[in-house]
């Protein structure tokens, strides 16, 4: 028997150990400057990250809730409106379209990609629809190409929830460039992480970047001046400053993340367990999480801990059983794809800095079990 590990589910000490000096640097020259809000930090940081998407426009905002709610605030949805958004995804994707005032309408997921099926849109569309959601999960795009055409022929708005999906691609296409804007989130465990909370919303819509910038930042187009009763949703200086430092080896870690993922698809090998989908030339997944399936998932969970194995449920309970959307009045059984993933999915340890001797010991527990 071997020896017992300890495998964290996240670690950041490799990661932040490698950029000490740098992350310590912006930091010292953000407190120098005497500009803490929307300042030239904010603004390369901008410049950077629509460069990196391939978009003209990048709006900081203060999480990636709000870049979803600017957005959807921006394109005029509210009361009286229906937005489409997955049954499996995490629940600022729904409370989002619920800030406005509009109602979100949950479509179940497929279940060998965990994101939106794209045969049950069109019956969920109604006179009151405004929009679909495309949340891209756990790194894997959404299937954009007829996602896109069904937005279309409805005239419908298409937002990208790429939360977890910074440089993942459908077909040489970049996360946040598919549709009519983008929301990104730079909480901490994100592929692109800051050091606290951040987002941002890309687009290549003009218009629509500086209303959600003025939305944003109080309603306010010129300083004292109010045109929209706005929010207060801003990337500070030292998040931008921090990203800054850490998009530049975005790549790198993404890349990581993939050979992570292949050799545990190498190593993994229990009957009783389903991987999740591959990356491939078309779906440039970028395993934002790690996230296998097993009929006796808590019992696995129970035994990887046991095991000093840390995982997480991404995620435990679907959004119309929470508590939080009993108003949606949608019982078990409305949603069984998003109910069964919810029921048997596990993510598994998946960071930068994880050793090839620990991914072993991971999949070896997991041939066990
Ligand atoms: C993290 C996340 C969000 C929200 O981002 P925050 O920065 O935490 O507000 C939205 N949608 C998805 C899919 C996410 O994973």
């Amino acid at each position: 028997m071997s020896e017992l590990m300890k495998v964290p589910f996240v670690s950041f000490d490799v990661m932040h150990s490698e950029i000490r000096e740098e992350i310590t640097s912006a930091f010292n020259s953000v407190l120098s400057k005497n500009m803490y809000i929307y300042g030239s930090e904010c603004k390369a940081f901008e410049r950077e990250f629509a460069m990196y998407c391939g978009t003209d426009y990048c709006v900081g905002t203060g999480n990636g809730l709000d870049a979803l709610y600017l957005i959807m605030k921006a394109l005029g949805i509210g009361y009286g409106d229906e937005v489409i958004v997955p049954a499996n995804t995490f629940i600022a994707t729904a409370l989002a379209v619920s800030y406005t005032g509009a109602v979100p309408v949950l479509v179940d997921v497929d279940i060998s990609t965990y994101n939106i099926d794209v045969s049950k849109i069109e019956p969920a569309i109604s006179d009151k629809t405004k929009a679909i959601i495309a949340v891209h999960l756990q790194g894997r795009m959404a299937d954009m190409e007829n996602i896109k055409a069904i937005a279309t022929r409805h005239h419908l708005y298409l937002i990208e929830d790429a939360a977890q999906a910074h440089g993942a691609m459908y077909k040489g296409k970049k996360a946040g460039i598919l549709s009519d804007a983008a929301a990104f989130s730079f909480y901490p465990g994100k592929n692109l992480g800051a050091l606290g909370d951040g987002g941002c919303v890309v687009t290549n819509n003009e218009e629509l970047a500086c209303k959600i910038r003025t939305l944003g930042n109080y309603g306010s187009d010129y300083k004292y001046h109010h045109i929209y009763k706005g929010s207060n949703s801003r990337l500070d200086e030292m998040q931008a400053a921090f990203l800054r430092v850490k998009l530049k080896s975005l790549d790198k870690w993404n890349s990581e993340r993939q050979r992570i993922a292949e050799k545990y698809f190498d190593k993994i090998n229990n009957r009783n367990i389903i991987l999740p989908p591959k990356n491939s030339e078309e779906y440039r997944h970028i395993y934002h999480v790690f996230a296998i399936r097993c009929e006796e998932r808590d019992g696995l969970e129970k035994y990887l801990y046991e095991n000093g194995i840390g995982t997480v449920k991404h995620y435990p309970i679907p959004i119309h059983l929470q508590k939080a959307y009993e108003d949606l009045k949608k019982g078990e059984g409305t949603y069984p794809i998003a109910e069964n993933i919810c029921r048997t999915i596990l993510s598994i340890p998946m960071y930068y800095g994880i050793s090839d001797e620990e991914i072993e010991y991971v999949a070896d527990k997991i041939n066990q079990f």
